[in-house]
């Protein structure tokens, strides 16, 4: 068999190609590069989509963060509190604007921030939370949410890896993901499950205030051309990125589901497998898969390995929880403080997952794997 790569681009370009094409060509024959009404129809289909008010449209999901920040006029030192077991991008931009990084550690069952320890971190300099949806389905909002108002917090949702999933509170209302923190931010690279030919991102509110002071600081910090009222950033999604994205967030769904048969086609399988988890889903989510990530008790890396010398591209994502990166010592962190973050990052291992894995394909990994233990 070929070499098995973590995501397949080309065969589901193949499938969409004469569409994107010729939205390619109408982008190039109207010469309206950066912005303009292709920029604008795509952030209106995916306001639509996502059944909130504003989608404003940016360079990338790392500056979607960072324009989120900017625009709730925190001071600096103030804290934000995120999960530690995130793409680095997240306290990046906490620690990019003098913030500071608190983390809390996550639930080893779904990854994500445990919101059983949320207020314990809360102090009287907590401003922020920002919870990630980590590999595809939400953090449990309804708790996190509830904490966030009892200590009037300004919540960010990390939506880069869940886009398309929804969200059921208690009595039974559902919101997609990313729509019910103050905003939500997404990137829109071409690996993530609505993935552009290049760079893209996006932030999401419902608060027209914050939708247009966001709107500011992406472009320069100015409402009126050549007047800046507050310091901002250039940060834009280009015409091509939109042209794409218009095409794909057609087939988000099915591009969600395809990736949610797959993973159950992995779990039904690995469900038998001693010494390896499989991923759950939560009750009050569904899992729109952006990894399919195991859980391996012994020999993560021997196995990791084996795969590889198959051809089997997986990941470890992540393989060095944040409060132990170099980069963020200062901040005081030691081994030990987060131990189910720890824990997991010597134990996870992702495997392929696309929408346009075959179940011949899901096989060959399944037996590599399960024969490299
Ligand atoms: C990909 C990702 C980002 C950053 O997005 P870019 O477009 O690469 O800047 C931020 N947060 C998480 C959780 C991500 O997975």
């Amino acid at each position: 068999m070929n070499n098995i790569p973590m995501v397949d681009l080309k065969s589901q370009y193949q499938k969409i190609k004469e569409e994107v094409n010729t939205a390619f060509a109408e982008v190039l024959e109207s010469s309206y590069f950066v912005g303009g009404p292709v920029v604008k129809r795509f952030s209106d289909n995916l306001a639509a989509y996502l059944g909130i008010n504003h989608v404003i449209p940016c360079a990338n999901g790392t500056d979607a963060l960072q324009i989120a920040l900017m625009a709730l006029d925190l001071k600096p030192g103030d804290e934000v509190i995120t999960t530690p077991f995130t793409f680095i991008a997240t306290a990046e931009v906490i620690a990019l604007l003098g913030l500071k990084p608190v983390f809390v550690d996550v639930d080893p069952c779904t990854f994500s921030l445990n919101h059983y320890q949320l207020e314990r971190a809360i102090t009287d300099r907590t401003r922020c939370i920002i919870p990630v949806h980590l590999f595809g389905q939400c953090c449990n909002m309804e708790a996190i949410m509830a904490i966030a108002n009892k200590h009037d917090l300004y919540v960010i949702e990390d939506n880069a890896q869940a886009i398309g999933s929804d969200y059921t509170f208690s009595d039974g209302k559902q919101q997609k993901a990313g729509t019910m923190g103050h905003i939500g931010t997404t990137s829109f690279f071409p690996s993530k499950n609505l993935g552009c030919f290049g760079d893209g991102g996006a932030l999401f509110t419902g608060d027209d205030a914050l939708a247009e002071k966001i709107r500011m600081i992406a472009n320069h910090g100015m409402k009126v051309r050549y007047y800046h009222d507050i310091v901002g950033v250039n940060s834009r999604l280009d015409a091509l990125q939109a042209a794409v994205l218009d095409v794909k967030l057609k087939y988000l769904d099915e591009y969600g589901a395809a990736r949610q048969k797959a993973a159950a086609f992995y779990s039904s399988h690995f469900n038998q497998v001693s010494g390896v988890t499989p991923p759950k889903i939560a009750t009050y989510s569904t899992h729109v898969f952006h990894q399919y990530t195991l859980v391996i008790e012994e020999g993560r890396d021997r196995i990791k390995d084996g795969l590889q010398a198959a051809g089997i591209a997986t990941g470890v994502y992540y393989p060095v929880p944040l409060h132990l990166q170099k980069a963020y010592q200062s901040y005081g962190y030691k081994e030990g403080d987060f131990p189910v973050a720890e824990d997991l990052s010597k134990k996870v291992l992702s495997l392929p997952i696309h929408t346009e894995l075959t179940e011949v394909i899901q096989e060959h990994i399944i037996s590599t794997l399960t024969n490299s233990k």
